[in-house]
């Protein structure tokens, strides 16, 4: 490809950001607001705040077949349909279209749009402790975290006063509090169990879950209205999103420039330099292909697309992926299990109806292999995420048969009060789940297709056990009715938290990262997508992100200040 030297001025920026989603958008908001012009590139179409939201006021019964997917949706997406409704099926990819291999079951959910899947996730927002960070480095699985608690503090901090979360101070060891608004208020079922864990076992209690959902107006958005909606994008800006937070700030600076449809499909390495030079992009809607060029890289395309854009990435210096020395660029994937826990039924609070729209659920923190029990069988921990609720018609329509009078008082008299929980598990970092690249298939884009092998382990299995039998105990003694501990058996992928395909350490040997998530092998290119996560903890992963990314961001900055990159 001939590229004058105009073009070339033309097509270079300070920096560029892979990927707009969560940790793209925090990357490109970053860069921007310290004076750097940023290139911000997006394989999928571009989506803006409230104009392109065009479900987010419908009604169920606006929509053709309800919130119902269709034979032909299932058929055509067999694993985004598992995840979306029409509701929201916009904001995911095709399976048809965007194809991968699965080596063993894998679900890989996507949403290819400016703003990723800030727009459909669902807002949990905890901090990781050192009992995180110190765990590869205490048991010996996986290499040491290169950072400890004290090096991420301020930055989750900031990450959190930014995007607004709302949550209880608990004052824990193993889940540090944050900067929170008021929180959202628990019913009175959610309380009776709370109450009944925190009188029966001093390790445990239950508190209302922490939500990037706005419970007053914050920095210009919400505050949240409760309409339980949000995976739809919001109107009000209630939660975050790329979409309504960090996307318009970069705007506002100037610096940003957002190119959608351009698909990056290798970093180019400089052999001079020794370090990236720009990346290579196809137009999605010409299919023409540009280089683009700039002094530093972040890559923020997600976990599993970030490890296969690397590993397209080859070179004379890395013939076996970008930045590869160590072999372990695509290995290490983990995502949690979320798929064992317990339902019950309650008989009382019979006077009490109000469920209400609450976007988010309750949080039991980690209370397994603390300093309490040592004895347990398996390695790490797991949270409870729950809700409780009063069942409604909608839950009986499926369940009762009959018609005319009769039916309809059957259907309005309200059921029982019920819980239903489930454990989000760490997985461990295994060599062998990993993402390679299939060369022999190729996407429409002539861009071979990934390769995801992965499963959960004994580690993993013998947690779930332990969730079941821990869940059905916390019902027990609470009074519960009914009471079923079930196992799922969901693949892997099933909870969206991909993590871990380009990992930080402190030894080129054995980590893609340093320290700053700067990679060992090419010091202009940083990764703070989830790929870089050394090990999963068992918290909800994203808030960690955009910490990483803020943090990496500054260091970035002040590298090239001092001339260092
Ligand atoms: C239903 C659901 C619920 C969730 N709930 C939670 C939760 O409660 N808490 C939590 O912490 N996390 C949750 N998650 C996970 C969370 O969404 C992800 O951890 C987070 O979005 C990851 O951020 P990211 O920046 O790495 O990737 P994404 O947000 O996925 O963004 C990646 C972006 O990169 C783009 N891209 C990919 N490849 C390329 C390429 N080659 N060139 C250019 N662009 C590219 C994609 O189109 C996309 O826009 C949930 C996810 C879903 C779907
Ligand atoms: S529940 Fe709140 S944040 Fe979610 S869509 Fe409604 S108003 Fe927005």
């Amino acid at each position: 490809m001939y590229i004058s030297d105009k073009n070339k001025q033309l097509n270079t920026y300070d920096a560029i950001v892979i990927g707009s989603g969560i940790s793209g958008g925090w990357a490109a908001m970053e860069l921007c607001k310290k004076g750097m012009k940023t290139l911000l590139l997006e394989r999928g179409r571009d989506v803006k705040h409230i104009v392109d939201y065009p479900t987010a006021t419908l009604n169920p019964w606006d929509f053709k077949a309800g919130l119902n997917n269709t034979m032909k949706d299932r058929e055509i997406d067999p694993v985004q349909s598992t995840a979306y409704s029409p509701a929201d099926k916009h904001f995911y990819v095709s399976d048809a279209e965007h194809p991968y291999i699965q080596e063993k079951p894998f679900n890989w959910y996507r949403g290819y749009q400016v703003g990723g899947r800030s727009l459909t996730w669902g807002r949990q927002c905890y901090r990781l402790s050192d009992l995180d960070f110190e765990a590869n480095h205490q048991d010996g699985f996986g290499v040491d975290w290169p950072i400890r608690y004290k090096d991420l503090e301020q930055w989750y901090s900031y990450a959190e006063s930014f995007i607004g979360v709302s949550g209880n101070r608990e004052n824990l060891k193993q889940l540090p509090d944050g900067e929170f608004l008021t929180p959202m208020e628990l019913n009175c079922i959610e309380k009776h169990l709370g109450d009944s864990i925190r009188k029966h076992d001093e390790h445990r209690l239950l508190t209302i879950a922490r939500v990037a959902n706005l419970t007053r107006g914050w920095d210009h958005r919400g505050p949240c209205q409760n309409r339980n909606l949000c995976n739809r994008g919001c109107p009000f800006g209630g939660y975050f999103s790329s979409n309504s937070s960090t996307i318009p700030a970069a705007m506002a600076t100037g610096n940003l420039t957002l190119r959608p449809f351009s698909i990056v499909t290798e970093i180019l390495f400089d052999e001079q330099q020794q370090k990236a030079k720009g990346v290579r992009v196809i137009d999605t809607l010409s299919n023409e292909v540009y280089e683009f060029y700039a002094k530093i890289v972040f890559v923020n395309a997600s976990t599993i697309a970030t490890a296969g854009l690397l590993l397209n990435s080859v070179s004379s210096r890395f013939p076996d992926g970008f930045g590869n020395g160590s072999g372990q660029l695509g290995h290490n994937l983990m995502d949690h299990h979320s798929s064992a826990g317990a339902y019950g039924v309650h008989e009382g609070y019979t006077e009490q109806y109000y469920k209400g729209r609450r976007p988010c659920g309750f949080l039991i923190p980690r209370y397994r292999n603390l300093q309490h029990d040592k004895s347990l069988d398996f390695k790490r921990g797991y949270n409870i995420q729950g809700h409780g609720e009063r069942q409604e018609w909608m839950d009986k329509a499926q369940s009762i048969d009959g018609f005319g009078e009769d039916f309809k008082a059957q259907l309005t008299t309200p059921g029982p009060w019920t819980i239903w929980m489930a454990g989000w598990g760490e997985c461990l970092p295994y060599f062998d789940n990993k993402v390679s690249l299939d060369n022999s298939r190729k996407d429409k884009w002539g861009q071979p297709l990934l390769k995801i092998d992965f499963s959960f382990r004994e580690n993993e299995h013998k947690m779930m056990t332990d969730i079941q039998h821990t869940c059905g105990e916390m019902f027990e003694k609470a009074g519960f009715k009914n009471i079923d501990t079930f196992n799922y058996n969901k693949p892997g992928g099933s909870t969206i938290h991909e993590m871990g395909t380009a990992r930080m350490g402190h030894d080129p040997k054995t980590s893609v990262l340093n320290k700053f998530n700067q990679m060992h092998e090419a010091k202009n290119v940083f990764i703070t997508d989830g790929s870089c996560m050394t090990s999963s903890a068992c918290q909800n992963p994203s808030l960690t992100y955009m910490a990483l990314t803020a943090r990496a961001s500054q260091f970035a900055y002040e590298q090239l200040k001092k001339g260092d990159l």
